[in-house]
């Protein structure tokens, strides 16, 4: 082999080009045929803020073929200490749009769909989420919560819902059959509606990425997701746990599609 054959890095120029995913066909029962059910597949992102946005950046990382994002709103100042697809010079632009230029710009072979509403002024929301094949749920408030996950229960679409506030999160994975948001969270929590609730990145940024590795999991068809389960964190003192959750025999979104009193999953 002439010198001008061999790379700097002593990889014969013959050798086939490592390949953007190469690091994750090897996991165990992963491969191939994973990495091309997540090429296929549809997700929907609600909410694109710190959970949100962490959530998105690793769902296109890993080779998701399709985001649809829906995000209302402009990109303001306290939104930076965690927002990380954000830029400071995008100020008063859509943060939606924001988002959709940083994960363009990282991976072109995704294809992004934004909407900058409220999920509540956007007619096509049951017709999205019915054609995703998974939701992440990363609004912070009940309404918004509890809408999508109505459509969810409806459309037997799996949904991966994460919340935080201060140093707390929460993942809770709905899949058809198990416990719903409405099973869980009976009443919502008031405190968690206004937009005052604090935040520290690294915390948001946590929920995103669990969020991201279920939905991954879900589609991908690998490791065991955590349906049926919800996670809950607190990393002032690092404590977890995860919590197998039961349906409620009364709940108005999925006691009746599920029958009131089936067996629960074990
Ligand atoms: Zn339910």
């Amino acid at each position: 082999m002439a010198a001008g054959d061999q790379l700097a890095g002593g990889r014969p120029a013959t050798a086939a080009r490592p390949g953007r995913y190469d690091r994750q066909l090897g996991i165990p029962g992963f491969g191939p045929a994973a990495q091309e059910r997540l090429r296929r597949a549809t997700v929907l992102v609600a909410g694109i803020g710190g959970v949100g946005g962490a959530a998105a950046t690793y769902l296109a990382a890993a080779g998701v073929g399709r985001l649809v994002l829906v995000h209302p709103g402009p990109l303001e100042e306290p939104d930076l200490n965690r927002q990380t697809l954000m830029r400071p010079e995008w100020i008063g632009g859509s943060r939606v749009a924001c988002a959709e230029q940083t994960l363009r710009a990282h991976h072109p072979g995704v294809e992004i769909v934004t909407f900058d509403r409220e999920l509540a002024k956007l007619p096509e929301l049951g017709q999205l989420v019915g054609e995703a094949d998974v939701v992440v749920d990363a609004r912070h408030n009940f309404p918004d919560r509890y809408r999508l996950n109505d459509l969810c229960v409806a459309s037997r679409t799996p949904a991966v819902i994460a919340a935080m506030n201060a140093t707390e999160g929460n993942v809770l994975v709905v899949e058809p059959g198990t416990p719903c948001l409405r099973c869980v969270f009976t009443e919502g929590d008031p405190s968690w509606e206004p937009l005052g609730f604090t935040v520290l990145g690294a915390v948001s940024g946590l929920a995103g990425c669990l969020a991201a590795t279920e939905a991954i999991k879900i589609i991908a068809r690998f490791g065991e997701p955590a349906s049926g389960r919800l996670l809950q964190y607190d990393l002032w003192d690092m404590d977890f746990q995860s919590l197998r959750v039961r349906r409620d025999p009364a709940c108005p979104t999925c006691a009746e599609l599920t029958g009131a009193g089936a067996e629960e999953p074990t």
